[in-house]
């Protein structure tokens, strides 16, 4: 028995409610207030926080952190969220660890808490012009998506990127791997932590892909791909270690809440210049 299969053995965590059966029908969010919440908690706590107007739209917000000392060898580190509006946890989530704060110390964090505030909104995974964000990345139309990318290149690169999502068909958190150099890798650290709050996904193939252990790692060239996800783009132009982690909505919000602010702990602890 794996690692984290014993832990769902012992665990006395969630079942899934098999309630979500053609879409994600389960609970919703007041995202605005969710995200001046996540502001507040951000100017407590001594953030930066940035406003990246989007024309027409509602603005997205980079909030950013530098290390509690000088130093010139920061780790830094890229999490964003809420880029599909059917997805619920990444916000909260984001919001529960700026409420908490309790970050590496020598760690400059860029935190994109929503980037797309339209469609959570509506609950809907796309924009409300129907356009899904997340296959934007390479022939890019949306405002929002334009005016993140506008925000990312003004940016220095990531050490490390997390992108926070769910998943309404899958039987437990599972997480994609984008690791081109094979660097030290964080997901079965992340696995076996979430393990103890959440179900794992461990079929052997999630999303038409193989997968081991609620590990997915695909081996994609973007440039083969026409419509990229977030995670293409920031690979491509930003870093060379990417996490997609995403929940499993057809559970209870608080687990997957738990699972994705427990993936966020488990990469930056794991992390090793953190
Ligand atoms: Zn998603």
């Amino acid at each position: 028995m794996d690692s984290a299969t014993s832990k769902q053995a012992k665990a006395q965590i969630a079942q899934r409610l098999r309630k979500n059966v053609s879409s994600y029908l389960g609970e919703t969010i007041n995202i605005d207030a969710v995200l001046s919440d996540c502001l507040a908690a951000a100017r407590t706590h001594g953030w930066s926080v940035e406003e990246i107007p989007v024309p027409s739209k509602p603005s997205l917000f980079a909030l950013t952190r530098s290390p509690s000392y000088i130093t010139n060898h920061a780790t830094r580190i890229y999490i964003s969220t809420g880029i599909h509006g059917d997805e619920p946890a990444g916000p909260l989530a984001i919001r529960q660890l700026l409420q908490e704060n309790q970050w590496p110390d020598n760690a400059s964090l860029f935190l994109v808490p929503c980037l797309n505030p339209t469609g959570l909104r509506l609950n809907r995974r796309e924009n409300d012009q129907g356009a899904d964000l997340n296959r934007e990345y390479l022939n890019t139309k949306a405002p929002e998506t334009l005016a993140h990318i506008n925000w990312l290149v003004h940016q220095p690169s990531f050490d490390l990127c997390l992108c926070l999502h769910e998943d309404w068909e899958s039987d437990g958190f599972y997480v994609y791997e984008l690791n081109p150099e094979n660097r030290p890798s964080l997901a079965d650290h992340v696995v076996a932590q979430v393990a103890e709050v959440c179900p794992i996904d461990l079929s052997e193939m999630i999303e038409d892909r193989p997968a081991h252990n609620g590990i997915i790692r695909p081996n994609v060239d973007p440039r083969s791909r026409p419509q990229w996800p977030e995670a293409f783009y920031l690979l491509t132009h930003k870093t060379r270690l990417s996490y997609t982690v995403e929940a499993p909505s057809d559970f209870p919000l608080p687990t997957r809440v738990a699972a994705l602010v427990t993936a966020v702990r488990a990469a930056l602890a794991a992390f090793p210049a953190t």
